[in-house]
């Protein structure tokens, strides 16, 4: 079996969802189950609504709720047509159950993370609704699994943590049987439910996630992730136009780029499928013919290329750490990461000096309080609106020059670098630059890799005419 993942923009309205019903039938002899993500900007107006809610403002929310009952109505009739009614029904009961909350919550004046779980996981279940309600008119035997009954998580409300025994156990029970009878399973991403039965979600962006595990817990030979781009790219599409597909890339160097802000795959994607040696493939819904992107453990090497992606993360601080009192002295570093260890924070990027540490981390939560416990051994110098960038490729490790050739190429360019690691996976090159910045270092970057000339590796795609 397969397991075939379509994001927000391939289900965003009726010809998008009629477009995935083709797709899954046309592969109905790999018995597939599709995960799907809410329509494409549910789950922001949902979160937005429930705020609007909480805040007092009655009217507000209701207009919201009142706009996504429609979207949803009419994608019921323009796909479902004479049928429609059957989707119609549920969306009423949910809507009316969302209005009640509304008045709950402008009384309570407070949104708590139980709540707003329980409001934005209904994205995803009215998207599969409308799905397996389709397929079942085209005669497939589709089945609309709530993922509730198999996603069991702990209680991190917005955050949760997937618990994979009981989801192995749940998946042999309840998925199986299914998969056995020849059903094709519709169900969500992106949400579950605690042991006691209350819903939670796993995350933003989390329906990639959920692919991966329901891939793991039911031994699929692939876990495919549909989305709007044509794979994996050597940079984001959205700010080099000519970005181009990789063919094959390895776990480890899709989990660096997933990690370091590579939006087409949630970080937490690779790990199942590394514990199950399951392939991932990331594919275009809108060029469904296209051969996506191969995710394995052992991608070929290919001679000539080097390095594969180039992945930043923005809104990052970075703290630097000084005493005069670490030269010698043990027990510095530890002091530091204790700090950080007490406020559970995590750092993405170190670097030290005999002198000092600069380190990153990706919030600016905590920070004020973190500099105040560390000021008290160092010096501390805090600052914000930086970007964490990262040149993934298995080969630079065995390359010599790499290093030289990104910051030549971003000293051409004018881009001041501000910290720079390299060794941690030995595949990746990590620096950080200012936001400002962002741009012209993705550019200078991609120029220098992946420029026209580039290709001798047959890596990527033939440079288009
Ligand atoms: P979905 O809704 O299908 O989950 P996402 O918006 O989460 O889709 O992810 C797809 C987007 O990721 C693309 O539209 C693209 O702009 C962005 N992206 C960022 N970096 C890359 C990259 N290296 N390769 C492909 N897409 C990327
Ligand atoms: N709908 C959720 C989100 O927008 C999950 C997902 O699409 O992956 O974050
Ligand atoms: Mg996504």
């Amino acid at each position: 079996m397969i397991v075939m993942k379509f994001g927000g923009t391939s289900v965003e309205d009726a010809s998008a969802l009629c477009n995935v019903a083709q797709i899954v039938a046309a592969r109905r002899y790999l018995k597939p189950l599709v995960v799907l993500s809410a329509c494409a900007g549910v789950t922001n107006v949902l979160i937005k609504t429930a705020h609007d809610a909480a805040a007092g403002n009655k009217k507000e929310a209701m207009k919201g709720f009142a706009a996504l009952q429609e979207r949803h109505n009419t994608i019921a009739e323009e796909l479902l047509g004479p049928e429609s009614h059957r989707a119609k029904e549920v969306f009423e009961s949910d809507f009316a159950e969302l209005r009640q909350l509304v008045h709950g919550l402008s009384i309570l004046n407070e949104l708590t993370p139980r709540a707003l779980d329980q409001i934005v996981a209904h994205g995803e279940r009215w998207s599969s609704r409308l799905l397996s309600l389709f397929l079942l008119r085209e005669r497939i035997p589709a089945e609309y699994v709530d993922a509730r009954t198999v996603m069991i998580t702990g209680n991190e409300f917005t955050k949760a943590a997937p618990l994979f025994d009981i989801i192995q156990e749940k998946a042999e029970k309840i998925l199986q049987p299914l998969l056995d009878e020849g059903k094709i399973i519709v169900t969500q991403g992106f949400i579950g439910a605690t042991k006691e039965g209350i819903t939670t979600t796993i995350g933003r962006g989390g329906s990639d996630y959920s692919a991966s595990i329901f891939g793991a817990v039911s031994n699929a030979d692939e876990i495919q992730i549909w989305t709007d781009v044509d794979g994996f790219l050597t940079a984001d599409p959205k700010i080099v136009s000519d970005a181009r597909r990789i063919k094959e890339m390895t776990f480890t160097e899709a989990a660096e780029l997933a990690y370091f802000g590579a939006k087409v795959l949630h970080p937490s994607t690779i790990l199942p499928a590394v514990q199950k040696s399951i392939p991932v493939r990331v594919l275009n819904s809108r060029r469904p013919e296209g051969e996506g992107t191969l995710i394995t453990n052992t991608a070929p090497a290919y001679p000539g290329c080097v390095v594969k992606s180039v992945a930043y993360k923005k809104g990052i601080t970075v703290i630097g750490i000084q005493s005069t009192r670490m030269l010698m002295a043990h027990g510095f570093l530890a002091r530091v990461f204790e700090v950080f260890e007490r406020y559970k924070k995590s750092v993405d990027v170190v670097v030290t000096s005999e002198v000092g540490v600069s380190l990153t981390v990706d919030t600016e939560a905590d920070v004020e309080a973190i500099e105040a416990e560390l000021a008290r051994f160092a010096d501390v110098k805090v600052e914000k609106n930086k970007v964490v960038f990262c040149v993934v490729g298995e080969r630079m490790k065995l390359t010599k020059g790499v290093a030289a050739r990104v910051f030549h190429a971003l000293a051409e360019s004018g881009v001041n670098v501000e910290l720079i690691s390299q060794g941690g996976s030995e595949i990746n090159l990590t620096f950080v630059v200012d936001e400002s910045d962002v741009e012209k270092t993705v550019r200078a970057l991609h120029r220098e890799f992946f420029s026209d000339n580039y290709d001798e590796a047959g890596l990527v795609d033939e440079i288009p005419e």
